[in-house]
């Protein structure tokens, strides 16, 4: 296998975890999947894209040699759930919407990243079990809080939080230096930027001290103003162009951001999709 299916792999000690921080490589989006450490437990957060590196991902969370709490899936995007296939044996939980979405879209999702990598990418629609809603619990005495949040860079996401440790599991709310994302629509139209703003300027009323984006290296809490500017900076961008010049506009307001393939995305489902 070529590096290409070579995960990197960070770890942050914070308070009573550790975080693993996995991220694909860019055929897999770049994404990340995290693992929460606690004394005697693994919380697992999302489950990659692509088959291989999911794989990698699961045989890594085995060599910490604790048991698996739960798998939380974040939302409804194929680069958070497919490789769930190697989570089954398994707790995964999202919130009640995110299965719907699944149900509704998978199949279309499957035939899209089959055509682009063939068998390196699951066939099988995998649902979680829909146990996720707006609370806090506690695992291993480490307290997680659940936030739902609405009409945001996907229909419904799962944002964790862990107040005593001072993180937030952003997932897809935040992207560090790495293209956003923006092609989400609700139902009747209106675009991901006001619902996506409003979800962070919320969590920006918190003092926290490590956000873990969805894709994109770990931050501190001044990422999530900065993801605010560069979501208006987006706006701008989306209602000033069109299908022919929105790429390259935005490349050329975000120089040196990574996974150009996320404007070809945006690009697809505001110009073409509509
Ligand atoms: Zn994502």
């Amino acid at each position: 296998m070529s590096d290409d299916n070579n995960l990197v792999i960070s770890r942050i000690e914070k308070g009573r975890v550790c975080v693993h921080c996995c991220t694909a490589p860019d055929n897999g989006e770049r994404v990340n999947a995290y693992i929460v450490e606690t004394e005697n437990r693994l919380v697992i957060v999302d489950t990659m894209l692509m088959r291989p590196h999911a794989k990698a991902f699961r045989l890594y969370a085995d060599t910490l040699g604790k048991p698996i709490d739960r798998v939380f899936i974040t939302h409804a995007h194929p680069d958070h759930w497919f490789g769930m296939e190697f989570f089954q044996d398994l707790n995964n939980v999202s919130l009640p919407e995110t299965v719907e979405e699944i149900k509704m879209m998978a199949r279309l999702e499957i035939d899209f990243h089959r055509s682009q990598h063939g068998e390196l990418v699951n066939d099988k629609i995998f649902l979680p079990n829909p146990d996720a809603s707006e609370k806090s619990i506690e695992i291993d005495g480490v307290i997680f809080r659940l936030h739902r949040i609405v009409a945001a860079e996907d229909l419904f996401m799962l944002a964790i939080d862990l107040p005593e440790e001072k993180i937030l599991i952003a997932q897809d709310l935040i992207y560090n230096k790495v293209h956003l994302f923006v092609g989400q629509r609700s139902q009747d139209g209106t675009m991901c930027f006001a619902g996506w703003i409003a979800a962070l300027q919320k969590f920006m009323n918190e003092q926290y001290e490590l956000v873990l984006p969805g894709h994109g290296i770990p931050a501190d809490a001044s990422i999530l103003s900065e993801n605010i500017k560069n979501l208006e900076i987006m706006r701008g961008i989306v209602e000033s162009s069109d299908g022919g010049n929105f790429v390259q506009n935005v490349l050329d307001a975000f120089p040196g951001y990574g996974l150009r393939s996320m404007v070809e995305m945006s690009a697809f489902f505001l110009f073409q999709m509509k």
